[in-house]
């Protein structure tokens, strides 16, 4: 079984219910839904295409809606424009057309928080600009890397701190939507701080399902310990990363995330051109392969694939190369990766899920079976990275969803019991029905003795299938 999870981002080129099939034969774990690109009724097509597809294979695929956050965009520009080196060109807060002299930009305060000396980046850093002087509405600039550039480009401010709030009316829309329509979980692009964390998930009321803050701003660096606290996961959102920041910083700064998350015992995604060539080419950079494998060899729980599947000539294609990539790593990795994580002392459902791990390495146990409520037990064992599968036997469909994107664990619904002998049971079946375990294997079943609570492991039983 691999245990790193992957995520593919659904688009036109992974639309339709031939393609929804073959990327999961070939090891989705989660689809991406990614507001920035699609209208309402394309993510509801989306939505509804995976959870049919799901259906068919009779797996488990989790659902993320990337909220786009409040990312800023050139507005229009003549087709043909080419920004000449050392020219002048301005950014406008007023709507309207763009040219070689300058173009708008969608967010209005732009020219109040720039101060002369400050670089714009474009397009992914392809064009870069220095800013020369402002006026209200008006950002005058000098152009300093040139290039062609077309309508509605991302435009990055690095070093600068925006006036802007975390979350846009679009996000919140989309949110509401998402929410009642019922995704799994929710990325939150452009965090700054655990408040923006705490803010949506405030927004979420009584429906809040997991957030996965995606760590693409340098004010996120400075407050990583509360954001990884307050958020559920993380993402390494490597492509604005290295415009906000430094290109050259985003690799230490992914080491700097995954071990933190790994500290924290949160889930941790590492994302964006991953197996970029891909997007034409039928096979990876040699760079691309060990990318993939590095993340793997630094445990983290789960990779993504972002236009080479949205996009790209041969989505489910890719998809299957990045699975062999991740199988062939683990083969190394997961043999080195158990080590019992430090745990909080005093808290007995963190000390029942370290020992079950470390009973797991001294006892010839075909899995772990987590009997969890919330997927909370199953997400306390898989940050050991124990040697053996977790086969999380979940109360419903939603809660075992959830825990697609955690490393190591395989959700399974089960029926309700009523008692702790009944729940031990339960899970032995589980882990048979599962393949995870053969008749007269031992599994260790983790559960608690208040039957049906949340948070109320506090029992190990080593179980005979
Ligand atoms: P995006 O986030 O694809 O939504 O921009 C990922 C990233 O920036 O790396
Ligand atoms: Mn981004």
């Amino acid at each position: 079984m691999r245990r790193t999870k992957l995520i593919a981002t659904l688009g036109p080129a992974s639309a339709g219910p031939e393609i929804l099939d073959e990327l999961i034969a070939s090891g989705l774990n989660v689809a991406r839904l990614n507001t920035s690109h699609a209208e309402k009724d394309t993510l509801a097509r989306q939505l509804a295409g995976v959870r049919e597809a799901a259906d068919r294979a009779g797996r488990h695929v989790g659902v993320m809606l990337d909220l786009g956050g409040p990312k800023l965009r050139l507005g229009e520009v003549a087709s043909g424009t080419v920004l000449e080196p050392e020219a002048a060109f301005e950014l406008r807060a007023e709507p309207g057309p763009g040219d070689a002299s300058g173009a708008s930009v969608s967010y209005a305060g732009l020219a109040a928080d720039l101060t002369p000396g400050d670089r714009v980046m474009i397009d992914d850093g392809r064009i870069e600009l220095r800013v020369t002087g402002t006026a209200p509405g008006l950002v005058q600039t000098l152009v300093r890397a040139a290039g062609p550039l077309s309508s509605r480009k991302g435009v990055n401010v690095p070093g600068v701190r925006l006036g802007l709030s975390g979350t846009t009316d679009r996000d919140m829309s989309c949110l509401a939507w998402a929410l009642e329509a019922g995704v799994d979980m929710v990325a939150q692009s452009f965090v700054r701080s655990a408040e923006d964390v705490e803010r949506l998930r405030e927004a979420m009321g009584e429906r809040a399902v997991p957030i996965i803050a995606k760590i693409e701003k340098h004010e996120a660096m400075e407050d990583l310990d509360g954001i990884v606290e307050a958020a559920d996961a993380v993402m390494v959102a490597r492509g604005d990363l290295g415009v906000e920041l430094a290109l050259e910083q985003v690799p230490a700064i992914q080491r700097r995330i995954v071990a933190a998350c790994r500290a924290a015992g949160k889930p941790v995604v590492v994302a964006t051109q991953m197996l970029e060539s891909m997007t034409t080419a039928r096979r990876p950079t040699r760079a691309e392969a060990s990318d993939v494998a590095n993340a793997i060899f630094d445990n983290v729980d789960a990779v993504m694939l972002s236009g080479e599947t949205a996009v790209g000539a041969h989505p489910a294609h890719t998809l299957m190369t990045m699975d062999r990539i991740v199988r062939a790593a683990e083969e190394v990795a997961v043999e080195h990766a158990w080590k019992p994580r430090p745990g909080a002392s005093n808290d007995i459902a963190a000390a029942v899920s370290r020992a079950v791990c470390e009973l797991a390495d001294s006892l010839d146990i075909a899995a772990i079976v987590t009997a969890t409520q919330s997927g909370a037990t199953a997400r306390a064992v898989a940050a050991h990275r124990p040697q053996v599968p977790v086969l999380a036997a979940a109360a419903s469909e939603a809660v075992a969803r959830r825990l697609t994107l955690v490393w190591g664990v395989r959700p399974w619904v089960v029926k309700p019991y009523a008692t702790i002998d009944e729940m031990v049971d339960s899970a032995g079946a589980a882990a048979k029905a599962s393949g995870l375990a053969r008749s007269g294997e031992l599994v260790a079943v983790t559960g608690g003795v208040a039957i049906n609570v949340s948070g109320s492991t506090d029992l190990i039983q080593v179980h005979r299938v």
